[in-house]
């Protein structure tokens, strides 16, 4: 039976390790007939995501870290039988920064979750539409942070609301040449990067009590929405934000 993403190649960045959102994605994509390339950050990553890459099947992984522009320029160097689809599933804020109050917020730690959180997605977008001149898919990931205040989200919120405006103005610049850009907003889910924020389990459970579906989100959910947004059927669909949260974000109380 034909699968929804046969023939497609994928580059997917922002694999930490098995719990990574962007490590269901890849499982996802792959299952569904992908030709899957992984990234990872930094030489501490190297061998864990080249372990899950060999589990799913990737046919290349390698580093890229988005803040440096030597490495983004790798992409195209690696990836020039060009390319269908990317999962952009990065971000960044110090620590410090997700537990103390807004105000206190410096200006070094607002421009570093901005530079790997939002920008990386304009950077990677320059680099990989010349990859897909028959057109394709730009996805990134969001939370509902962006739009309403989530104690400790903090300044990570800011940065995605940007990102969320980065996606639109995207998908105008990009719509043309038929690549697609929308983000997926995702309930929360206990990753590396999630663990910093303070007092997430008690997110976790405001989530589960309060939801539509009255619990939390699977990270396979969030990866087969991802699937579709890569695949054909997603082929209308540009400068969105699509909520895969069992419904937490329509609630008022
Ligand atoms: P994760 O596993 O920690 O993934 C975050 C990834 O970003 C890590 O691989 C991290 O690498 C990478 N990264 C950070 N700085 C980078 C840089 N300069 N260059 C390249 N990669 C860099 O956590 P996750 O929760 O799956 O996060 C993936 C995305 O989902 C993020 O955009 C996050 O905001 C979003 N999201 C998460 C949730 C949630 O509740 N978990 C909900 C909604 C949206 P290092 O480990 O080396 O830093």
């Amino acid at each position: 039976m034909a699968k929804l993403l046969d023939g497609k190649t994928a580059l997917i960045l922002g694999v930490a390790n098995k719990w990574s959102l962007a490590y269901a994605i890849a499982a996802a994509y792959s299952r569904e007939g992908a030709k899957v390339v992984l990234t990872f950050q930094g030489e501490r990553l190297k061998q864990t995501v080249e372990e899950l890459g060999q589990e799913i099947g990737a046919s290349k992984v390698f580093q890229c870290d988005v803040t440096q522009p030597a490495e983004l320029e790798r992409i195209s160097a690696e990836l020039s039988g060009g390319l269908d689809a990317v999962v952009h599933a990065i971000a960044f804020a110090n620590r410090e920064d997700l537990s103390r109050p807004f105000v206190e917020t410096s200006r070094d730690g607002y421009l570093l979750a901005q530079e790997v959180s939002s920008y990386s997605l304009l950077a990677v977008a320059r680099a990989t539409a010349p990859l897909m001149p028959q057109g394709g898919s730009l996805l990134t990931l969001t939370y509902l942070g962006s739009q309403r205040v989530v104690p400790n989200y903090n300044v990570m919120g800011v940065a995605k609301a940007a990102l969320e405006a980065t996606v639109r103005y995207l998908a105008s610049d990009l719509g043309p040449k038929n690549i697609r850009v929308n983000a997926i907003s995702a309930g929360p889910v206990k990753t590396a990067s999630a663990r910093a924020i303070k007092d997430f389990s008690s997110i976790l459970d405001v989530v589960a009590q309060h939801a539509p579906l009255r619990r939390n989100t699977d990270p396979a959910e969030v990866a087969d929405t991802a699937v579709f947004l890569a695949s054909d059927l997603g082929r209308g669909v540009t400068g969105n934000t699509i909520f895969v949260d069992a419904g937490f974000h329509i609630m008022g109380l």
